[in-house]
């Protein structure tokens, strides 16, 4: 279809618009739903809400309490809670017999879908193309297309960004994921896992890289392809699953009830005033408290090894810690595979891998919106480009902006490890809804962790 030229204008001055309906800004549209008098837009490029398809995998949960829904750690009194989606649902009673804390993935992502599509305030097939600020209007314009071409333009006093994160693939595979369609299906991230798992359970030989959650999940998911044998020696089918991994172990996520005050407003604010150094420094330490894998993950793993190696038949699998990829191409011949040079860090020596498919579940990085373009030079970036943000989320503009843009899960570098977790979600949106209303809309606490960060007052 020809993209429409003419640009639609919508009348009113929207007090909050929000780019990307991801959790996070789904969150702040539930927790704006209902405060009187303020007009709030929620823009998203996809037809409908859906959450990390490539991974719904079954058998996954959320890796943090239900509680961490979209409003309830902020308002539990909201129509849009968890709790009050499964009542909506007539699933109370199951639930509560279930005795789980940690509800299964797909059924918060069916959550969030029931959410969005209650929102009034919640528009798909709307992919934001450019954002810009109105002098005259003293408003950010904002302008959104449709798959089928059509454009509209509309102004915002203030704007929130939550487009999400980027996967990111080690450099030696990506002449491999960019190089054309060939590789398709045999070299991808593992946010692509989903589409292509019928056919990679299909084939001999499959390399997973990376020893996070995601990683962990496609080693169970294509390990559980391997059929039990008899203890005989029986049962061969399924790939042969070999897991790489850069980290020393595979490790745990750090998840003590004390070690989970770094994911407390307490710990932000002590985060936020330590020197710019020090911060990259501790979220390249802190790896263990967001990147590891959880406990019942690895504990699963090594339950279907166990099973697979009753009676003394070999495990169909391949655990490498300590290993960074440093070359990856297609093996000579054109007959399918690729050959990867890997490193073995810790007694640096190379080693040679041949696989039929990698999977890259290396994990993702905030990126800045192509969109963002016409505002770029209003905004202050700091000396690695990146934004500076305030207690309020709030990105530091050029004075004479009046508006303010925000932003939700792009603050790593100044507010920590948090920020792409969903325990603060809520307290998060919360604190900007606060923010853009110019008033407590909703009360938070002033001290949410028994630990002190900080130096104590008194001793
Ligand atoms: C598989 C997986 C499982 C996870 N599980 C957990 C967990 O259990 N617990 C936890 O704490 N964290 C978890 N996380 C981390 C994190 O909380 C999630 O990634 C979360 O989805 C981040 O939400 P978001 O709103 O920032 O972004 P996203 O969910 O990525 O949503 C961003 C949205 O922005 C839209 N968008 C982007 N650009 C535009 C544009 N130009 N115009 C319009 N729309 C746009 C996209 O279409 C998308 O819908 C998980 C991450 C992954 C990958």
């Amino acid at each position: 279809m020809t993209p429409q030229t003419d640009v639609h204008e919508l009348p009113r001055v929207h007090d909050l618009l929000g780019v990307g309906i991801g959790p996070f800004n789904l969150s702040l549209a539930a927790l704006c739903d209902g405060v009187p008098g303020l007009r709030a837009l929620f823009l998203d490029a996809k037809p409908d809400f859906s959450w990390h398809p490539g991974l719904l995998l079954d058998g996954t949960t959320l890796q943090v309490p239900f509680l961490a829904d979209l409003v309830t750690m902020a308002d539990p009194t909201s129509p849009w809670s968890y709790l009050n989606y499964l009542r909506e649902h007539d699933r109370m009673f199951p639930f509560f017999f279930s005795e789980r804390f940690h509800i299964p993935r797909r059924e918060y992502d069916h959550y969030c879908r029931w959410v969005a599509g209650r929102l009034s305030s919640c528009r798909f097939d709307a992919r934001v193309t450019e954002l810009a600020w109105d002098e005259g209007a003293e408003a950010f314009a904002v302008t959104y297309r449709s798959a089928a071409g059509a454009s509209t333009r509309v102004l915002a006093r203030h704007v929130v960004l939550g487009v999400g994160t980027q996967p990111v693939v080690p450099e030696p595979l990506l002449p491999l994921l960019t190089g054309g369609s060939g590789h398709r299906g045999r070299v991808l991230h593992s946010a692509d896992y989903r589409t292509h798992r019928v056919e990679l359970a299909a084939l001999d030989d499959v390399t997973v890289i990376g020893a996070g959650q995601s990683g962990a999940e496609v080693v169970l998911d294509l390990l559980r392809q391997q059929p039990v044998g008899d203890g005989a020696g029986a049962g061969v089918g399924g790939p042969y699953v070999r897991w790489l991994a850069r980290t020393p172990a595979f490790a745990p996520m750090e998840y003590s009830k004390i070690g989970l005050e770094h994911f407390t407003p307490d710990y932000i604010r002590y985060f936020r005033g330590l020197p710019e150094r020090r911060r990259e420094q501790l979220v390249r330490e802190q790896w263990q408290l967001y990147k590891g894998v959880s406990e019942e993950t690895l504990a699963a793993i090594h339950d279907e090894l166990y099973e697979r190696t009753v009676g003394g038949t070999e495990p169909r699998t391949a655990l490498h810690p300590g290993v960074a990829v440093v070359e990856a191409e297609p093996l000579p011949g054109g007959g399918g595979g690729y050959r990867l040079t890997c490193l073995h860090t810790e007694r640096d020596e190379r080693f040679e891998v041949r696989t039929s498919a990698i999977v890259s579940a290396t994990g993702y990085a905030a990126v800045r919106p192509a969109f963002l373009e016409p505002l770029s030079k209003l905004v202050d970036w700091d000396g690695k480009s990146r934004y500076r943000i305030d207690a309020d989320y709030r990105v530091t503009l050029a004075p004479h902006v009046s508006g303010g843009l925000y932003v939700q899960n792009a603050e790593l570098h100044t507010h920590g490890v948090s920020a792409p977790d969903l325990t603060l979600g809520a307290w998060r949106a919360a604190t900007i809804l606060n923010a853009v209303a110019g008033r407590t809309v909703l009360r938070l606490p002033e001290r949410a962790a028994w630990t002190t960060f900080g130096v104590p007052d008194t001793l």
